[in-house]
Parts: structure tokens; sequence; C-alpha cells
């Protein structure tokens, strides 16, 4: 949904320079139009089964954008109290919203079932208990998915990896038949399907179908136990193409991958974040100012790792484009923020044109785990939020001021 007319860089129908005029930098900025087409993929590629696909909110929690995926019927994959929270503002049908987390609180699990969310992915032994006692005392009935650990090993980085030996996440393989045994036992449990989710930004479909055929052969089993698996929820994790020489594997082909794997008469649940959100998203942020030292070029901005920290936490790449053509040479750049820590950068050793103060960056693929992560870290408000529609922006998180900073602060 980027183009270029002449020499400015426009978001669907809206000049990015004027978005910086109008609303600030730095401001992270949405098409909705991208976001709907991302979303379509998915749901596309789910109809020829019955299922639903749930978009993992932590991704990207803004309210507007959460209001706009539940309008087009998407359901919420969830991993806390608030995010069930805003899920139920934004108009999700709680009986589309999925709670998965390793530590779910009292408190949480007390609320998840006052609102009647659709299924817990459970993680533990323990959380199994502590389900089966709270429902008991409000008297309902909790759907339960375990979330299983399939031991696969994607290709990715080491802080996004979910579904390998040794994570905190979900029951150990081993261990799944008896978690479902022990379920079964449970009065105030009723057992709905089975979860795993392997890791994120996972470009290849081999470490995708390895977990579905383990899934599968678990399911196997716990169905010659007469436990009924009703949900497949094969979790989220697909990626984007943050660099130039990344091939993303089409969603069509990683669902019909998985659909084959289990066969015709399953239900399934896909938990898709960073695919829909991820590159729908992008920073917009302006140079402070240039400087030369030790003999690297320097381009300061007014974005820092507060408002996009993926590059500080893991080394994450995101392409940094200028939203004006310039015919100047381009020389190798550090893009960095101001921020009082040597691991705050946005990009190392880029080939950018040279800028002048005051001109415009576009950090691309932000969409997700962006502003979702950011802080106010150096006492920085956190930034406004624009979405844009054909030729309108909308303005749909105010920027913080310095007041905001001071919240619930006690003195
Ligand atoms: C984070 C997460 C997702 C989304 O992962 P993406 O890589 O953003 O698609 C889905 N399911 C669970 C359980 C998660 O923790």
């Amino acid at each position: 949904m980027l183009n270029f007319k002449g020499k400015d860089l426009y978001i669907e129908q809206v000049k990015f320079a004027d978005i910086a005029q109008k609303y600030g930098t730095s401001v992270y900025v949405y098409s909705k139009n991208k976001i709907i087409c991302n979303f379509k993929k998915y749901k596309k590629a789910l109809s020829p089964r019955e299922g639903m696909v749930c978009f993992a909110c932590k991704t990207n929690s803004n309210a507007s954008i959460l209001k706009l995926l539940s309008s087009l019927g998407s359901g919420a994959d969830t991993t806390s109290g608030g995010e069930i929270f805003r899920c139920l503002k934004a108009n999700f049908d709680p009986s589309k919203i999925v709670y998965a987390g390793v530590g779910k609180t009292v408190q949480e699990i007390e609320y998840a079932l006052k609102s009647k969310i659709f299924m817990f992915n459970v993680e533990s032994f323990e959380e199994l208990e502590a389900i089966d006692k709270i429902s008991g005392r409000l008297k309902v009935k909790a759907k339960v998915s375990f979330r299983i650990n399939p031991y696969v090993d994607p290709d990715t980085h080491s802080y996004i990896i979910t579904g390998k030996k040794g994570t905190k996440f979900g029951i150990p393989y081993e261990a799944a038949v008896s978690a479902y045994l022990l379920a079964k036992k449970k009065k105030n449990i009723t057992i709905s399907g089975i979860h795993y989710h392997i890791g994120s930004q996972i470009l290849d479909v081999v470490p995708f179908k390895l977990a579905a055929q383990k899934i599968k052969k678990l399911v196997d089993k716990i169905e010659k136990e007469g436990i009924n698996i009703e949900y497949i929820n094969c979790g989220g994790g697909l990626g984007i193409k943050y660099e130039s020489g990344q091939k993303v594997l089409p969603v069509k082909n990683l669902i019909s991958e998985i659909f084959s794997v289990f066969g015709k008469e399953k239900k399934f649940i896909f938990e898709p974040g960073r695919s829909i959100i991820g590159d729908a998203g992008y920073l917009l942020t302006k140079v402070i100012y240039r400087k030369n030292s030790g003999g690297k070029n320097f381009l300061i901005t007014d974005a820092g790792m507060n408002d996009l920290t993926r590059p500080t936490l893991y080394n994450a790449y995101h392409d940094i484009i200028p939203i004006k053509k310039t015919s100047t040479k381009k020389v190798k750049t550090d893009v960095v923020g101001p921020i009082c820590e040597s691991g705050d950068f946005l990009g190392k050793d880029r080939m950018l044109p040279v800028l002048l103060q005051g001109e415009c960056l576009l950090v691309k693929c932000a969409g997700a785990y962006g502003a979702a992560m950011s802080s106010s870290y150096n006492s920085r408000p956190l930034l406004a939020e624009v979405l844009v529609a054909d030729d309108k922006t909308f303005l749909i998180r105010k920027r913080a001021s310095y007041n905001d900073l001071l919240i619930n602060e006690v003195v």
C-alpha cells in the first residue's frame, strides 16, 4: 500500500509528509486496507473448514485496530486479563476469544470465566487445577485446550521460539496424554481441543508441518482414550518480509498443508498476529541531528528504542527509507534514537541518502510488536497512532502528554 507519486512517498492515497505535518513525529501509521487484505487471506484460506481466525492481539492492541478486526469477524487470541478487557471493549464476541499464557492468575481466570470466553489454552497441570477449582466456585464449566509443546525448532530468533524443548511454554509433549486423562476427570472442565504455537516470524513451511504431524499423532492417541478433540488450534507465527531477500510463505499454502495433516472432520483455530498487522504499520520519524563520530555517520531520529523496541531486543531488522526521493548519493549510516543507551538504534550500517535535518524516515513493518511493546522509558510520552483509509487519516491514539507520564504516581 506504499507508492511514490513524483518524489513523495504515499500510504494509500495520503502523503507521509502530510501525516508528519498534521500529527507530528514520531508517529505510528497504519494502512486500513492492508489490515483488511491480510485478515481476509486467512478467512478465505480457512473457509473450506469450520473454525476461527483469532487475531493475536498482543501484537497490536490499539482499540481502533481491534474494532476493525472484530468488525471483519475476527476472533481474538489473548494473553492476559487486560487483553480480554480490551477485546470485549472492541466488540469481540466473547465466544471467539481464546486465552493462552503460562501465568494466568486467579483474578484473570475468574475474569475470563465471568466474561464467558470461548476457551483457555492451558499450559500446566497446576493451571488446570486452578481453572477447575475456580470454575467450581463460580458454578460454570471451563472449556479448555492444552497447549502442547511439540518440540520443533524453527529457524528464528531464540527469544521468539516457543515450541522447542526447554522453553517455558505449554505441556511437555510426552505428558500430553496424561494431561487429557486428568482433565477428563475434572468436574468443571470441558475438553474442547488442542493448541500449539511454535514461535514467531517463521518463513519456512517445514517446522509448521513437523509440528502439525506431531500434534496429529497425539490427537490420535488422545482420541483412542475416548476423548474428543473438536478444535485444532495451530497458533500463529507466520513470518513477514522484513528484508528484501526474504521469501514469505503464502497463508493459503500454510493452511492447506495443515489441513492435509489433520483430515476433514476437525475444526481449526489460527492465531496470526504479525502476519495481519506487521506489514500494515510504519513508524514515521524525523531526523533531529546528523553527526559523524569515530568514522561513522549517524542520523539521530526522534524515535528511539522505547518507541520501537524490536531492533534493540531481538537485533531485528527493519527496512528504513526516506519519504522523499532524492538524487544525493547514499552513504553508510546508523539510524539511532535519543535514548541514553548504546543499544538504542533503529538500524545499523544502512545505505541511505544524505538527509537534511527535519527530513523524515519511514521504518517499515512496524505494525506488530511496535506500539504494543513501546514504553515511556526516559520519560518519553507514548506516540500518536494514525490509521489511513484511502485518502483519509484518523487519529486512533493521541500522543501522550507530559502530564500522562505522572498518571497513577502518588506523591
Ligand atoms: C504471540 C502468539 C501468537 C501470534 O504470533 P505471531 O508470530 O505474531 O503470528 C499466536 N498464538 C500465541 C499463543 C502467541 O503467544
